[in-house]
């Protein structure tokens, strides 16, 4: 069939670390300093990996925190997670992996179609993550990693595309859409 794939994708992290920009930069091209906390919107794009276009839907959400870390709303329907983390705060680090089992508790799964995201990559004089540190995070959890910068533009359609990596290497062969 010539109908596209329909991709879910939740973007999710602690609030502030850059979840809204990189969805921004990502589906229109532009970055603002100005900071406005989102509440939840989702987005549309169409996108070729592979030689095969899938239709994503990417979900930007509100941010997570220790209080509140995810909703299970996020565990139904959801084909893939961009886990975001800024490269300037530790603690939004540490939340990865609290929000990681909560989606793996929540999916009832041992594994979930993930890309971990350090942000911020601009902000090299704030570091406060090594970028092994993420790498290592990631192995833990038998996902893909990456940092970007959506302020710089940098690997932000990479997110994505290691996303869809992630989902398409979790799909079994028999459940083609
Ligand atoms: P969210 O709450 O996770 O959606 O975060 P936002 O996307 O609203 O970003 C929070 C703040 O970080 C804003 O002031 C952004 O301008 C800033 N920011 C986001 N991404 C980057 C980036 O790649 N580099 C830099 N230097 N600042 C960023």
């Amino acid at each position: 069939s010539s109908a596209m794939k329909k991709r879910k994708i939740a973007v999710l992290g602690s609030r502030s670390v850059g979840k809204s920009s990189l969805v921004k930069q990502f589906i229109e091209n532009h970055f603002m300093d100005s900071y406005y906390p989102t509440i939840e919107s989702t987005f549309a794009k169409s996108v070729v990996y592979k030689g095969v276009e899938y239709d994503c839907h990417i979900i930007d959400t509100a941010g997570q925190d220790e209080f509140s870390p995810i909703n299970s709303q996020y565990a139904i329907g959801i084909h893939g997670y961009v886990l975001v983390y800024s490269i300037t705060s530790r603690n939004s680090f540490n939340m990865i992996q609290v929000v990681h089992d909560k989606i793996v508790d929540f999916c009832g799964l041992t594994k979930i179609p993930c890309v971990i995201v350090g942000s911020k990559s601009d902000l090299s004089m704030q570091r406060q993550v090594d970028s092994k540190d993420g790498e290592k995070l990631a192995k833990d959890n038998d996902c893909a990693w990456i940092e970007s910068s959506a302020k710089n533009n940098v690997n932000v359609g990479k997110v994505f595309e290691l996303c869809l990596q992630e989902i398409e290497r979790n799909i079994s062969p028999n459940q083609t859409e």
